[in-house]
């Protein structure tokens, strides 16, 4: 029974994959993560599969996809060394959160039911000065913290760093790395162990990716590699040329990877929450490139001018290999780290830094890694084929290989800031995509390219494929719809009677002045409250009128079967109003007696 159950999966986001009717999905034990004790229940990590036979899960298509990766790379790291015949995929993230204090997020439904805050004016002070950064971390969260890492530890989760982060009450942890699969369940597992530790400390944490606006977001970046059962990180320099050749190698293979299916990356870390900081300037943009730092730039364009077309003479080949024979050793200290970059090469890994902190680690990794096998099994083809008919030695083929490559990903390499509005310009030349709406993004789902890349190598066939593409677009449809809702509410029931009760007290006091004061001396003394009255009386119309228009909005959305048509009704023509709205909430918060003003501000969320 627990290697295998059949649990009732009726209300489990399906896609379309099964009717209610017949509901039965099955869990099947996954030997490769370790079982774990939560209190006294023992929690077998499974896979979640339907009744016929569809992944419903992450880790299902995971495990896939990380199987095909190991014997596609096994087959290249053959070319370098013979003993090779494991290769696993690592993951080290990097998990952002925020902390606020559990009174004050009760006291805020929009957080509470949307885990952000949908209205607040940016307070006076928040990260202009760095100074939470770098300063020292306070009592009442080290304590969380040293809480924290007692339990993940006592879960197996390798719990190293924690620090402050660039926003007020924004944290970050990470672990040691690990084998890919047992890293996103721990970071499942440290999701939820931040969540349940941090009540313990009357904290509530957001793993939201926007919690409050104007202020920095919540990313988690996912530290990328290989190694094989040899011990060898296939994204570290070698020591000699020939291990700096295999080094090379994965490294080009992963740039083009990346370059043929950065529309499926996108689509893997795309969420209501995550597309605020999408292309925001503050995080990565939507548009993916590489970036691999000066050294290795110099040697690829080296490589890529230096290669001669088919056999080389014993100079050239003696060149070539002092050439990459320059790699120094340790890359760690002579990578610059571009924290604009989306993928960025960070000394012996890639680090994923567009992934959202409140994302499923495997999203991402089921497609990375499906890219990279898919790759890795092409450049086998084409080297072994330059060997077999055009008779090259083998170091010769990689060469010509890898050339070709250099040349055809190029486009996605990117050195400079990837915040800037040039490089718009620039990768829109390239003819590098950036979208920035998320239903549009998600239709990589279910691209050609996707579903042929995820069909060859047997991780997802195309009815799941549709089947995520259509559970993520509901996911997101459903977030922009309760948000929408939430506003509302709050906008009818908290900030319009209390912006009136306040115009209220504003116009005794004016009718007072009048009693007092003479006509001429009247106008002197009242003309300014009796514009904050005008004020008032123009945000709260303004508020009515696009709450309604809102609700509009949404009973046309709602009336739209097709999921995707009425996802983009939601993105195009409900979102928007979320921030119209907001403006004059915010505006009104500026105006309005700090006394009346019914939910916690900014300035009392963040600093505390
Ligand atoms: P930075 O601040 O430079 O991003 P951090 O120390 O915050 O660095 O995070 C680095 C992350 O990279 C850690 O989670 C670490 O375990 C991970 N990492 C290091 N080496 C590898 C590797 N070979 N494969 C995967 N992840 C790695
Ligand atoms: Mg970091």
């Amino acid at each position: 029974m627990l290697a295998q159950q059949e649990p009732d999966a009726s209300s489990f986001p399906s896609g379309g994959i099964r009717n209610t009717f017949e509901a039965r999905g099955y869990t099947a034990w996954d030997p490769s993560s370790p079982a774990f004790v939560v209190g006294n229940t023992l929690c077998v990590p499974t896979i979640f599969v339907s009744y016929t036979g569809e992944a419903l899960d992450y880790k299902a298509p995971l495990l896939r996809a990380l199987n095909e990766l190991d014997k596609a790379a096994v087959e290249v790291c053959q070319y370098f060394d013979k003993n090779v015949t494991k290769v696993i995929s690592t993951l080290g993230w990097e998990q952002e959160y925020f902390l606020v204090d559990t009174a004050l997020f009760q006291a805020r439904p929009d957080l509470s039911l949307t885990n952000r805050t949908l209205m607040g004016h940016t307070s006076a002070k928040d990260q202009q000065l760095d100074d939470h950064y770098f300063g020292s971390i306070k009592e009442r969260v080290a304590a969380f913290m040293k809480d924290l890492e007692i339990e993940a530890h006592k879960l197996g989760i390798p719990l190293k760093t924690r620090h402050n982060e660039v926003a007020p009450n924004q944290f970050e942890c990470a672990p040691i790395f690990e084998e890919t699969n047992l890293a996103v369940d721990h970071n499942q597992l440290l999701m939820d162990l931040i969540k349940k530790i941090a009540k313990r400390h009357y904290f509530t944490a957001l793993l939201h990716e926007k919690p409050f606006a104007g202020i920095n977001g919540s990313g988690k970046h996912n530290n990328w590699s290989m190694a094989t059962d040899t011990g060898v990180n296939l994204l570290a320099p070698g020591k000699n040329p020939k291990g700096n050749l295999q080094f090379l190698t994965f490294l080009i293979n992963t740039i083009k990877a990346v370059y043929d299916h950065s529309d499926a990356l996108r689509a893997s870390i795309m969420s209501a929450g995550n597309q605020h900081r999408l292309g925001a300037n503050e995080a990565p943009p939507s548009i993916i490139s590489v970036f691999i730092g000066k050294k290795l730039t110099e040697m690829l364009d080296d490589l890529e001018k230096s290669v001669p077309k088919g056999k080389m003479t014993p100079d050239e080949k003696t060149e070539l290999k002092l050439n990459i024979g320059k790699i120094p050793e340790i890359l760690l200290d002579n990578t610059d780290r571009n924290r604009t970059s989306p993928f960025a090469f960070t000394g012996n890994r890639f680090e994923f830094r567009a992934v959202g902190s409140d994302e499923n680690c495997a999203s991402p990794m089921i497609v990375l890694n499906t890219a990279m096998a898919n790759q890795l099994k092409e450049f086998k083809k084409e080297v072994d084929e330059l060997i077999e008919n055009k008779g090259l030695k083998k170091d010769e083929a990689i060469f010509q290989v890898l050339r070709e490559y250099i040349k055809y990903s190029k486009k996605v390499r990117f050195e400079g800031n990837g915040y800037s509005k040039e490089w718009e310009k620039e990768a829109e030349k390239r003819g590098l995509t950036n979208i920035k709406s998320a239903i549009e993004a998600y239709k990589a789902y279910i691209s050609d390219k996707t579903i042929q890349l995820f069909e060859e190598n047997e991780v997802l066939s195309k009815r799941e494929l549709e089947a995520r593409f259509e559970v993520r677009i509901e996911n997101y449809t459903k977030k922009i719809q309760i948000e929408s809702r939430v506003l509302g509410d709050l906008a009818i029931n908290h900030i319009i009677p209390t912006a009136i009760k306040y115009q209220t007290s504003l116009i005794e006091n004016v009718k007072g002045l009048k009693d007092l004061f003479g006509e001429q001396e009247f106008n002197h003394v009242a003309g300014e409250r009796l514009e904050i009255i005008k004020q008032i009386s123009k945000h709260i119309t303004s508020i009515k009128q696009k709450v309604n228009e809102m609700i509009e909005a949404r009973k046309v959305a709602n009336k739209v079967d097709d999921m995707v048509e009425k996802g983009k009704l939601y993105e195009e023509n409900v979102k928007p109003y979320l921030d119209d709205v907001r403006y004059c909430i915010d505006k009104l918060e500026l105006i309005i007696d700090d006394e009346m003003w019914p939910l916690p501000k900014y300035r009392e969320l963040l600093f505390n």
